[in-house]
């Protein structure tokens, strides 16, 4: 691989032109969309329509006139298409950890003859601590959590599991599993799924209907690009909307708020999963940056991101630098979501140094350099100048440098 076929992949590259729809700092190879996504231009004008219009001029009545009211369903319908989800069972509202709270317990209650809740060890820790956090509330009676490692899933797909609670890309390892064989599994055992998708909305296609899940849950300021904070959404397949009742039953989940009567009633569809006002600021952001999705497809997606980390092993293969930093994600790209992590014992410094030089990838405790490939606006170019800079902090040692070695509160 040599930099000419570098050139000529980014000319062949149907998404190419996505890159001029982001506001990308110079100077900068940004790998890190899966932490927290770039700028679309499009949010830009956004917000500021919304803080200086909708909110400055215009003040109350933008909750009817800029149709505020509806922007957690507006926002959910247009993540539905992204996730493989049929209108009226996404929503946009909250965080992650929130909506698991949510989900969680309105599955435990549809299986409420059983009490454990399945999960990995390496899951992405919130999701394991809600587990227990509803766990102290409910008491080990009604709750309780089993983790086990990602290979010995399927052996404890058992009839005491209420719940099985996954991610589908692991956050350290950008491990795939997979969701259809998974759910079926699943559901043969009478156990409902909750899929955890921040690191697959955006990232490759994702088949919610098809798999048949029953909830999901995802991130709206990684892959899609929604911003800081940005809320996240989430799922319920319409076969379970009728009989679940969510415990967090706040005015904006109520079938009539603005009834503003004392009993509450839930809504009988979607809307019953807010819970609070929403936050129109950040949602609008969101909203926008979701219309960068409007004419792209996901098997294109999914193709340059397998390309891009492809070209990225091979080029690390290349230098001969695969010794010092050991590809901990599956090799094959079928099996990964879109992200590579390497482990090294100075993972933290070489990260320190990278961002130094303009390369922006993350660390993830305790030896984990994690890097992200975009394909809406991540090229191949930015692949092969990323790699020469990494191998030569490598082979230099430069990362050794104390300046490179002082924690921050942030990874
Ligand atoms: C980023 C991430 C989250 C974040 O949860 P929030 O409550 O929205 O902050 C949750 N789960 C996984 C797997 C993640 O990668």
């Amino acid at each position: 691989m040599n930099f000419d076929e570098i050139i000529t992949l980014d000319k062949a590259d149907p998404l190419a032109k996505k890159r001029l729809e982001f506001d990308l700092p110079a100077n900068t190879i940004y790998l890190d969309g899966n932490s927290l996504g770039a700028l679309p231009k499009s949010v830009k004008s956004r917000v500021a329509e919304v803080v200086s219009q909708q909110w400055g001029n215009d003040l109350i009545k933008s909750w009817n006139s800029h149709s505020w009211i509806d922007l957690p369903i507006k926002v959910g319908e247009k993540i539905a298409p992204l996730i493989g989800a049929a209108p009226g069972q996404v929503m946009c509202c909250d965080s992650i950890s929130v909506n698991l709270f949510k989900l969680l317990c309105s599955a435990l209650t549809l299986n409420s003859e059983r009490t454990v809740v399945l999960s990995t060890k390496d899951n992405f820790p919130t999701d394991l601590y809600m587990v227990q956090g509803l766990s102290d509330l409910l008491g080990p009676d009604l709750c309780q959590l089993q983790m086990v490692e990602e290979q010995d899933i399927q052996q404890h797909l058992t009839e005491s599991v209420a719940v099985l609670l996954l991610t589908q890309v692991n956050f350290r390892s950008g491990r795939l599993l997979d969701m259809a064989k998974l759910t079926r599994l699943a559901h043969e055992k009478g156990i409902l799924v909750i899929w955890d998708l921040a690191h697959s909305a955006g990232a490759l296609p994702v088949e919610l209907d098809t798999c048949e899940a029953d909830f999901a849950v995802g991130c709206g300021y990684k892959y899609l690009n929604g911003g800081p904070g940005s809320p996240a959404f989430l799922y319920v397949a319409k076969r379970h909307q009728q009989e679940i009742k969510q415990p967090l039953s706040g005015w904006m989940g109520h079938a009539k708020p603005f009834a503003f009567d004392a009993k509450y009633t839930a809504a009988p569809n979607i809307n019953q999963f807010q819970c609070g006002t929403p936050s129109v600021i950040s949602m609008s952001a969101l909203d926008a940056a979701l219309d960068v999705w409007q004419d792209v497809d996901m098997l294109q997606i999914r193709h340059k991101s397998a390309g891009l980390a492809d070209v990225f092993i091979e080029l690390i293969q290349m230098n001969n630098c695969l010794t010092d930093l050991i590809l901990i994600s599956p090799n094959v790209a079928q099996q990964r979501g879109s992200q590579l992590a390497f482990s090294h014992d100075a993972a933290f410094a070489i990260c320190q140094a990278l961002i130094q030089k303009g390369v922006i990838a993350d660390f993830r405790a305790p030896n984990i350099l994690r890097f992200g490939f975009t394909p809406l606006y991540t090229s191949f170019e930015d692949i092969w100048l990323a790699v020469t800079i990494l191998v030569n902090i490598v082979e230099s040692e430069q990362y050794k440098e104390s300046r490179f070695n002082i924690t921050l509160k942030v990874t």
